[in-house]
């Protein structure tokens, strides 16, 4: 348990430093406006990208620069990601989800680390940008570290710090596989500052 700790730990950190090292320059940001149609507040860096160069999703610092507290360090920007992923809560898959998080101790305990390497993540971020988690300490997202509430935060877990974190994220990535992947580009944003791949 200690190793895994301290695994958790080091990866959070080399996130952290690698998102901070390599932070959303303007080009990132208008795209990721023009994506979400408005202007996304205290994004540190782009945390995915499709093959295309477009961000999928994007990491955010632990607290906006008006004071407020932002628990939701991964967020899914990617339309045909997020429109995926509702296309998979529409259906049901969330409730699947939940039981077998009820269902499967393994899988429980597996949650509970990728809520872990979330808050550890946030953690490693809060103290290089000076951040209070006051407000957040405790809270990741999606419905971690028990329940599934948010498929499109689990997902977005799993595209910025890679399969085998976050279970559920990747049982969802596999299951939107159809309709959206990292490896296919189905982008339809347009904007002029593209990065090009
Ligand atoms: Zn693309």
């Amino acid at each position: 348990m200690t190793v895994r700790n301290a695994e958790t730990m080091m990866a959070a950190r080399e996130l952290a430093i690698d998102c901070l090292e390599h932070r959303a320059d303007a080009a990132d940001i208008a795209a990721v406006e023009a994506q979400l149609g408005r202007y996304p507040r205290g994004m540190v860096a782009v945390g995915a990208r499709c093959v295309c160069g477009r961000p999928l999703a994007v990491v955010t610092r632990p607290l906006l620069a008006d004071g407020t507290p932002f628990p939701t360090t991964c967020y899914l920007t990617s339309p045909e990601a997020v429109k995926a992923v509702s296309h998979c809560e529409a259906n049901g898959v969330m409730r699947e989800y939940n039981t077998l998080l009820e269902q499967d101790e393994e899988l429980r305990a597996r949650y509970a680390r990728a809520h872990a390497s979330y808050l550890a993540f946030r953690h490693e971020l809060a103290i290089r940008l000076g951040d209070s988690e006051e407000h957040i300490v405790s809270t990741s997202a999606g419905g971690m570290p028990v329940r599934v509430k948010c498929l499109h935060a689990l997902l977005a877990q799993t595209l910025i710090m890679g399969e085998g974190v976050n279970p559920i994220g990747d049982l969802t990535l596999r299951r939107v596989a159809d309709e959206f992947s990292p490896a296919v580009c189905r982008c339809s944003t347009r904007f002029d500052a593209a990065h090009s791949a």
